[in-house]
């Protein structure tokens, strides 16, 4: 993606450049696979969006019946469930919550830097990584065929803070 990039979640950027790259991209990736990208599923990619701060599915559902969507549990976790098979978002296992994806339609795993005090999450996409794991895994007799890293930390700002502090 031009110009967005997994690094700029922690340095300041314009974010509705990030909203819009991301709303476009799941556009031609839905086109590209007979998805539907139906409003309300549109709707849950942007709150998904909405920051480089992880959303979890409730803060979702209270906004879509704010904003008179189909608030039902069910319906919003299915659109989430539409949204990580297309691979436009992911999850966030260890906050339980859900992060817009930096490069969808490629293939990767999720590496996630994430904020222990701001919660912002950064993503990677380190082929080394991936192979680094595969080959470890590999060595034990194991295929992996799955691999989420969530990493903890703190990101350049709140370092800052912690410095100044
Ligand atoms: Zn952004
Ligand atoms: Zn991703
Ligand atoms: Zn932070």
């Amino acid at each position: 993606m031009a110009g967005g990039g997994p690094d700029h979640a922690f340095t300041p950027h314009d974010h509705r450049r990030c909203i819009k790259a991301a709303l476009a991209e799941a556009q031609r990736i839905c086109r590209e696979h007979n998805g539907r990208l139906t409003e309300q599923r549109k709707r849950v990619l942007e709150l998904v969006w909405r920051s480089h701060k992880p959303v979890g599915a409730y803060v979702i559902l209270e906004q879509l019946r704010a904003e008179g969507f189909n608030g039902a549990p069910p319906t919003v976790y299915r659109a989430l469930e539409f949204l990580l098979e297309h691979g436009l978002i992911h999850r966030i296992e260890s906050l339980n919550a859900y992060t817009g994806c930096a490069h969808p339609g490629a293939q990767h795993t999720g590496q996630f830097l994430i904020c222990s005090r701001c919660q912002q999450v950064a993503e990677l996409d380190d082929p080394k990584v991936n192979r680094a794991i595969n080959g470890s895994a590999a060595r034990h007799g194991f295929e992996a065929d799955h691999q989420v890293i969530e990493i903890r930390g703190l990101c350049p700002r709140c370092q800052e803070d912690n410095h100044a502090g």
